[in-house]
């Protein structure tokens, strides 16, 4: 499977992944809205109802008469209610007038029971296919021939007789039910409009989850992909440079077998070239590992402070040798204060030295290397400043990737080291792995046939 389509899957996977987690998440969070508003409007509604049936109760029951048979006083009481085995003409105004400004005049009807459960007077918009027995649960909801529901609620009547005679013979002597119920038309209604937004506006905001969360995958993936490609790049160009010395190593080595044992003078030099390329080959090889090292992490002894002052003394005395080989004039400037940084000796040491190499190697005989430290506040700037060849705008940025090298022909001769005969290009990238490890900055300001100055800025610790 190539590169391409396996980062395709793993976005594929995890936008799937994304978009499956926020379609649970939405929807038990919508469900979970959805019960509580139906429990929130179930609740009111019963409230309504029990307020309703509270009113009726506290102004029917002073007025109740102690007959057993009080169908006649009941009317008086109750004129626009239908009493029971007698034809029903009235409107609904009695409940009308205990619910005006509560809720809609239709939705409810209350019924009237004696304490045996037998229907006595009922208002004459309840629903037809109520039974006449009385149920004595407190709650009911219950759904009619023509699919319409109705929820009731039940409460005891005690008339101020039969109070009377409870008290003396402290016996359960209610003088009949109340019964009050109303309509779920509209509450159904209600929810079924929930239920239809619920339907239309959840997949609807399941499929703009998948489309984002494809977007978001292929974003998250995106530093992934662009790192593996930087991956597979370096790995390539590691193994083309290897592959040169390696190629040239081997040609040597096969001249050598192929030449007369007598011509030791040839074959102590082509052994020098081989010992050449082998040292060139090690290098690589050690700067591959160690710029592996410093990505890794691994092996990083702790950062201790880290004396500026002597790292540019030595280096610029170890380097003294080589500049007056190459006749450039090579010189420190270090101020008396001593000035330590927190960081990995023998890493610092590399960087700056990489530094002070190229400056040297890229500066024509006669020219100048300066190497100064200068502290502020909180900073230390270690600059290494030449007047080589210098280096173009345009390269400037690429100078620290990693096996770059500028090409000879860009400075119509200018440049002393061509691609070919250069060194690894690894060394300004070790260099800026160094510099991020210590959290300093590194930077290049140059001018192409004038000279450059690479500065190292680093945080300075108090010792
Ligand atoms: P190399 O092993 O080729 O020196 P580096 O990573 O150290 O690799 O440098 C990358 C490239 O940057 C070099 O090939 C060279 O072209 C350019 N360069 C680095 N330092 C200087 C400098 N002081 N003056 C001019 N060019 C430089």
């Amino acid at each position: 499977m190539n590169s391409y389509s396996l980062f395709r899957r793993s976005r594929l996977r995890l936008a799937l992944w994304y978009a499956g987690v926020m379609g649970v998440i939405l929807s038990v969070s919508g469900l979970g809205m959805y019960r509580a508003m139906v429990q929130t409007n179930w609740a009111a509604m019963e409230r309504e109802i029990e307020s309703i049936a509270g009113t009726l109760h506290d102004s029917v029951e002073p007025l109740l008469p102690p007959s057993e048979e009080p169908t006649a006083v009941l009317q008086q009481i109750f004129p626009d209610l239908c009493l029971s085995g007698q034809p029903c003409k009235a409107t609904p105004t009695l409940i009308q007038r205990h619910t005006i400004g509560i809720s809609d005049r239709t939705t409810y009807y209350i019924r009237l029971f004696n304490h045996q459960g037998k229907l006595l007077a009922f208002s004459p918009n309840q629903p037809l296919s109520l039974p006449p027995t009385l149920n004595r649960t407190s709650w009911q909801t219950f759904r009619t021939a023509n699919g319409i529901r109705y929820h009731q609620f039940t409460t005891i009547l005690h008339s101020a007789n039969t109070h009377t005679l409870a008290n003396e013979a402290n016996a359960d002597s209610s003088w009949g039910y109340l019964q009050i119920g109303r309509t779920l038309e509209h509450f159904d209604a209600e929810i079924r409009r929930i239920q239809w937004i619920m339907a239309i506006g959840l997949p609807i905001t399941l499929s703009l989850v998948t489309i984002s969360s494809w977007w978001l995958s292929g974003l998250a993936m995106q530093p992934i992909y662009q790192s593996y490609q930087q991956q597979q790049q370096f790995t390539a160009n590691a193994a083309h440079e290897l592959r040169s010395p390696l190629a040239s190593l081997l040609a040597t080595v096969e001249a050598i077998l192929r030449i007369q044992q007598s011509n030791q003078q040839d074959i102590q030099m082509m052994l020098h070239t081989v010992e050449r390329q082998g040292r060139r080959l090690s290098h690589l090889i050690a700067d591959l590992l160690l710029l592996t090292s410093l990505e890794q992490n691994s092996g990083a002894k702790p950062f201790q402070p880290c004396c500026l002052n002597d790292l540019v003394s030595d280096l610029t005395e170890e380097f003294l040798e080589m500049a007056t080989a190459a006749d450039i004039n090579l010189t420190c400037q270090i101020p008396t204060c001593e000035i330590y940084a927190l960081g990995n000796e023998s890493q610092l040491y590399r960087l700056v030295s990489n530094l002070i190499a190229n400056a040297i190697q890229y500066t024509p005989r006669g020219g100048y290397v300066t190497v100064s430290l200068v502290k502020s506040d909180y900073t230390a700037v270690l600059a290494v400043k030449d007047t080589g060849i210098g280096i173009e705008l345009a390269e400037q940025k690429r100078i620290f990737d990693r096996f770059y090298r500028v090409d000879g022909d860009a400075y119509g001769g200018l440049r002393l080291r061509s691609r070919k005969t250069g060194g690894t290009g690894l060394g300004l990238a070790i260099a800026v792995a160094i510099a991020q490890k210590h959290q300093a900055n590194l930077r290049v300001e140059s001018q192409a046939g004038i000279g450059s100055i690479f500065t190292l800025e680093v945080k300075i610790v108090l010792v």
